[in-house]
């Protein structure tokens, strides 16, 4: 029985572990379900981006107030959990506070001192972020999309650091050891006089809990993240990487369409010349997407990391016009038929049974996707490189080319370029009739 609690930690630990890493290989294949994208052009420039925009957060703080408390918290939050390597080892060997038996005191204090001094500034961002939130109620946090569960994340998410970073004091704060070592307290030692009066065994058992409830809801925390926008804690870094180096208004044009558009366009071109060569693989079995099959791995993998935080509608052209779309939306619309189909493959063995359902018209309308003026600002706007205009672009693409339902003024638009090489209605010989009109 001696052994008893250190077993219990080992089944917590390889349970909480072991299902995390289950939905980890659950993100991975609902992401491949998309198509391959080659992200071997241009390493250096990741890499400089995965450091710049993920690890140095640089276009967070474009909004000084949120990026600077969002710093605080990301950077405490990691720093902090670099103390649950401690708790590990402690609880699968039933030492207590090994850091003391392998670091000098001093060092050993000067750590925990840091780590309880990030765990106040964590604490005070927080709070912050919660009234920023429900009391000042800050616009891009009520739009219609972020009405129940996205609402709910955005709160439980500050409730859970709230509990994890006071669970941490107290375990310091009644650690009695730990509190007459005398380095390393520099805020729990305000905190320990709460439970003056105490007898020894009620400390224990009460620093005993703590400790506990510390490391179950990490564990708790790490399998939440799935389910929740705070994904981006771990996807930010791959979701940077992958993102888009080319010049932002660049598009991925289909080569063998462009030909087509050049020899309409083109008066010199020669109609006869060889179409240019395509393979097998250029050539799409559909034009666009209708689906989240349909779009790229990197922009599933956008859709996970979406953080929510409403940075890109906030800036959007369309949206503060008041017509009918958010790019945030497009991204939770796409995470949420992801997910759909995901589970629609785990209920049949592996296999997608068509659910006569798609990402366009059940989840984003045709109304949404031609109120976008392609102008970019949301991809601009982004502090994790997310690009919802790509997403919009090819559903776009597949009205257009595969169903033809261009709103009206596009058709004509188009059919006048196909007849008269403009777009406006006009025949190419009458241009220069403006010439004679005086
Ligand atoms: S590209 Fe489209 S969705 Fe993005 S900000 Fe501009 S109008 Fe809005
Ligand atoms: S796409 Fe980017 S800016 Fe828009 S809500 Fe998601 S993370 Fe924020």
């Amino acid at each position: 029985m001696e052994y008893l609690p250190n077993i219990i930690f080992a089944i917590i630990l390889i349970s909480g572990i072991g299902y995390f890493a289950s939905n980890v290989k659950k993100l991975i294949r609902n992401i491949k379900l998309g198509h391959k994208v080659d992200a071997n052009d241009n390493k250096s420039e990741r890499w400089k981006n995965v450091i710049n925009i993920a690890l140095g957060q640089s276009k967070l703080v474009k909004r000084p107030v949120s990026g600077f408390l969002h710093a605080i918290v990301y950077v405490g939050f990691i720093i902090i959990n670099i103390e649950v390597l401690e708790i590990i080892i402690d609880g699968l060997f039933g030492t207590h506070r090994i850091g003391l038996s392998v670091l000098p005191e001093s060092v050993y204090g000067f750590l925990i001192g840091s780590f309880e001094v990030l765990a106040v500034l964590v604490l005070v961002s927080v709070i912050v972020f919660w009234i920023r939130r429900n009391v000042i109620k800050i616009k891009r946090f009520l739009s219609s999309e972020m009405k129940g569960w996205p609402k709910s994340d955005g709160n439980i998410i500050l409730y859970f650091e709230v509990v994890l970073m006071c669970l941490f004091l107290i375990m310091n704060a009644t650690d009695t050891t730990f509190q007459n070592m005398e380095a390393g307290n520099v805020i729990s030692q305000f905190i320990a006089p709460w439970f003056n009066g105490l007898s020894e065994g009620t400390l224990s058992v009460i620093e005993r809990s703590a400790w506990w409830l510390h490391v179950v809801g990490i564990l708790i925390f790490l399998n939440y993240l799935y389910f929740s926008k705070h994904l981006h804690i771990l996807l930010a870094f791959p979701n940077v990487y992958f993102g888009k180096v080319v010049p932002k208004g660049k598009f991925n044009n289909l080569e063998a369409v462009t030909a087509e558009v050049k020899l309409m366009m083109d008066p010199d071109a020669d109609p006869y010349a060889a179409p240019p060569e395509t393979s097998e693989d250029e050539v799409p079995a559909k034009f666009g997407a209708s689906d989240v099959m349909d779009l790229s791995q990197v922009q599933l993998l956008n859709a996970y990391t979406c953080t929510e935080c409403g940075r890109c509608t906030s800036e959007c052209p369309a949206n503060l016009t008041g017509k009918k779309l958010s790019p945030r939306k497009i991204m939770m619309d796409t995470r949420d038929r992801l997910e759909e189909v995901g589970k629609n493959i785990d209920a049949n063995n592996g296999e997608f049974k068509d659910d006569g359902k798609q990402l366009l018209g059940d989840y984003i309308t045709n109304e949404e996707l031609w109120a976008c003026t392609t102008c970019n600002a949301c991809v601009e706007a982004c502090p994790v490189s997310i690009d919802p205009l790509s997403i919009i672009v090819e559903m776009r693409r597949y009205l257009v080319m595969e169903q033809s339902a261009a709103p009206m003024e596009l058709n004509t638009m188009m059919t006048n370029i196909e007849n008269n090489g403009a777009p406006w209605p006009y025949n190419q010989m009458d241009r220069l009739n403006w010439k004679d009109e005086n």
